[in-house]
């Protein structure tokens, strides 16, 4: 089997932005806790934070949606090499072409960071009412120590938007976790 170090390695040398330890590791504990087994993962990137969250339970199931065709090609293979595809269904698509009806547990957006708004409208129906949204990189720290050109200021605004957007819903709380690239948790209303 695989070992999460190779992928952690592959990311770092390849400047794949892969989530960070604290990060993961949250989603880890409250999956178990809270037993949060149906997940809708926006963005899968290598898959390593799907295979990470498919590991803390053998009922977790995880759909895990990547537009970038070099991209989904490696989370297949890795998810193969975890021997992890019966938990994990990837799909290569574009996340807006993705209609579904099925309800999660846990909705982790981690796609483009310019478009958390549309996502959050177009899956909140999909959550179960006491399921939890958690959208990563909600301080965009990497992309600011990387660079200031504009369009990373224009990402930071567009960041800054979306928890102004979340905290102008009235069904829906939302706090916000200092834990490394920052994590936004919203839960409904009930
Ligand atoms: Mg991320």
């Amino acid at each position: 089997m695989k070992k999460l170090e190779n992928l952690e390695k592959f990311a770092l040398e390849n400047y794949v932005p892969i989530i960070r330890k604290d990060n993961i590791e949250y989603l880890e504990k409250i999956i178990k806790e809270n037993k949060l087994y149906n997940i809708l993962e926006l963005g899968s990137a290598i898959g390593y934070s799907a295979i990470r969250m498919a590991l803390v339970d053998k009922n977790v199931r995880i759909t895990t949606i990547e537009r970038d065709f070099t991209m989904v090609n490696l989370a297949r293979k890795n998810i193969e090499d975890f021997g992890l595809e019966n938990q994990i269904n990837l799909i290569h698509e574009d996340i807006f072409n993705i209609k579904t009806t099925d309800k999660f547990d846990l909705i982790f957006i981690d796609a483009a960071k310019a478009q958390y708004i549309k996502f959050f409208n177009k899956f909140k129906n999909n959550l179960k009412d006491n399921g939890v949204i958690i959208s990563d990189n909600l301080e965009l720290l990497d992309l600011q120590k990387l660079t200031q050109s504009k369009r990373s200021k224009r990402l930071v605004e567009k960041m800054n938007e979306y928890k102004e957007f979340l905290n102008s819903l009235e069904d829906y709380k939302s706090e916000y976790l200092e834990i490394g690239d920052g994590f936004a948790i919203t839960k409904k209303v009930l």
